[in-house]
């Protein structure tokens, strides 16, 4: 492509709308615009990077034995209402009616339409497994769309979902999917870690995220440098709007009585660990069980992680529901609770995250769970400082937090959809059975803002070879000087040939205006024809990433770039 026919208007100014980096540079190397809050066109270098992202992801799919197909934006409500989440959504589904006053939603996300259609197609064992995916438009109404691709509106996500006989399949096709989602990011060529996740609204009992790294990810992760555990602590959204609880589900909540009291000393005691100073915590223990924990003072500092939990039902008296039902119906860290300090637990059976335990009035309690026995407690004085000495799970050493990004997702989700939808398929015996599925997405163009927000310096993107919009530049230093266009067109066309992504910048720009626009687009090899190089039958090549500047002879430039 001639950069004089290449479309990317680029901006000189920040704009001053764009508060990360990856929002800056993609505006201003000219990749995309706004078209209003968290919509926007993404122009041919955009496109080119998102084709690329998909193909890898493509790839990946169906080397897992995934199958693609389309399904539509619209969806409606009808189906929506019947798995129960017409309501449960809330504001971020964009709704809208049709001339007959049907009501529609904008899908952002496909689990209902996906589950209908093979309720309809899939009838015997025969049929399982079947993983179908698509790379489609996804709308959600985000309270806070921002940092350009990262949070938008409409957005490309590649939503896979598996269907299985049973759980044991379901496994099998979750392992699939944890595999080729590494074998994405590492083709991509970005620093990633997988966390373990909360599972959230979708339900089920296992999850993974996949994060970018990055300091301005919205995620902040716990990691182990020892062994490979990282997980998630930010929790707090369930995968859903704040919502307010249902009236009797509160009414049910059991007011603490303070059977006993004992300071957060008594269970360091206990547990052999030192107190973290800032932490003001009162256990309440009755009959030598720990019914409350209560914690007190700054919510950002004042953390306490529960490990080990044998079953999350033995946290509430209250009634029949479960942690995770709990934390969507609103309670946890979104309930009605003044003091909003979350609380971590590692469960066996289910991972709950983010459960909130709140000031005196509206005290939750736990029951039955036995201190040593159902969890060690652990402190933490500030998840977002390294040196706070939180301990490993798995191996006992201190964890490390940073942040990172989230881009790609995956849940078990167990016969949630499958048992709403009535989604079943006849066994070997002739019983039906609810299929057992999961779901995996990764968010496309999420992923793109997170590789420039990883991999950039002062003067623009740096792009991972397997994604940049070109892979080779070309700058004759003097437009006007036929031996360098010559040179460079000659160049250009022995590398077209090869298959070789190239840009040829045959503006009447000044040098420096090329190299400034190179580097800001982040094309990874720039090949320069000047006039000191070229006496000699030379050009000069330079990594994005790289000071160093190769002098190659002419006829082994091609060569040098394949
Ligand atoms: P977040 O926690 O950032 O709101 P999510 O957990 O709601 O994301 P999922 O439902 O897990 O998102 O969707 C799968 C993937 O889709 C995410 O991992 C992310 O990469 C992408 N994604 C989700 N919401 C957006 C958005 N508003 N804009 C761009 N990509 C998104
Ligand atoms: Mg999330
Ligand atoms: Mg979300
Ligand atoms: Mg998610």
């Amino acid at each position: 492509m001639k950069a004089s026919q290449l479309f990317f208007p680029t901006l000189r100014e920040v704009p001053s709308e764009a508060e990360i980096i990856s929002h800056q540079l993609l505006l201003r190397a000219g990749f995309m615009r706004k078209t209003s809050a968290g919509v926007y066109t993404y122009l041919p270098m955009a496109l080119r990077v998102l084709k690329k992202i998909e193909n890898i992801v493509r790839e990946e799919m169906d080397k897992a034995g995934g199958q693609e197909i389309l399904m539509p934006i619209i969806q409606p409500q009808e189906i929506w209402e019947k798995s129960g989440r017409w309501s449960l959504y809330g504001n971020e589904m964009f709704r809208l009616k049709d001339r007959h006053d049907r009501g529609f939603a904008l899908g952002p996300t496909h689990e209902e339409i996906i589950t209908t259609l093979v309720d309809g197609e899939v009838h015997s064992y025969r049929d399982l497994p079947l993983l179908l995916y698509q790379i489609q438009n996804k709308y959600r109404d985000e309270i806070r769309p921002r940092f350009g691709l990262m949070r938008g509106r409409e957005f490309i996500m590649k939503d896979l979902y598996s269907f299985d006989l049973d759980e044991a399949g379901l496994d099998v096709s979750y392992k699939k999917m944890y595999k080729a989602y590494k074998a994405i990011y590492d083709r991509l060529g970005l620093d990633y870690r997988v966390v373990e996740a909360d599972s959230g609204a979708i339900g089920g009992n296992e999850s993974h995220e996949f994060m970018v790294l990055a300091e301005s990810g919205e995620s902040v992760i716990v990691y182990c440098q020892k062994c490979d555990y990282a997980a998630n602590v930010e929790k707090a959204e369930c995968g859903l709007e704040k919502q307010e609880p249902p009236v009797n589900n509160q009414q049910e909540m059991i007011k603490i009585s303070t059977p006993g009291q004992r300071t957060i000393q008594d269970l360091v005691d206990f547990t052999g660990r030192p107190a973290s100073e800032q932490i003001k915590t009162l256990m309440y223990v009755a009959d030598g069980e720990l019914v409350a924990v209560i914690l007190r003072g700054d919510r950002e500092l004042n953390e306490i992680k529960l490990k080990n939990v044998l079953q999350c039902q033995d946290l509430f008296m209250a009634d029949e529901m479960t942690v995770r039902e709990k934390c969507q119906a609103g309670f946890g860290s979104l309930g009605p609770v003044g003091l909003n300090v979350p609380i971590y637990a590692d469960l066996e059976t289910e991972r709950l995250q983010n459960f909130t335990c709140g000031a005196n009035e509206d005290d939750y309690h736990f029951t039955n769970v036995n201190l040593g026995r159902d969890f060690v407690p652990e402190i933490i004085a500030d998840l977002r400082n390294a040196e706070a000495g939180d301990i490993c799970p798995v191996c006992g050493e201190p964890l490390y937090t940073i942040r990172g990004i989230e881009v790609g997702h995956i849940f078990k989700l167990g016969t949630k959809y499958s048992d709403a939808l009535d989604a079943t398929y006849r066994d070997q015996n002739g019983q039906d059975q609810a299929i057992v599925m999961g779901c995996y997405g990764i968010g496309i163009s999420r992923t793109l803002a997170a590789a420039v927000e990883q991999k950039n310096d002062a003067d623009g993107i740096i792009w991972p070879l397997a994604i940049a919009p070109y892979q080779v530049i070309i700058i004759p230093v003097n437009n006007k000087k036929d031996d360098q266009v010559e040179a460079a067109n000659y160049l250009y066309k022995e590398l077209l040939n090869q298959g070789v992504e190239v840009i040829l910048d045959d503006r009447d720009e000044r040098a420096g205006v090329k190299f400034k626009d190179a580097d800001l687009i982040g094309i990874p090899l720039r090949i320069t024809i000047g006039p000191k190089s070229l006496q000699e039958n030379k050009a000069e090549v330079k990594k994005r990433w790289d000071e160093e500047i190769l002098l190659v002879e002419m006829d082994h430039v091609v060569q040098h770039v394949l």
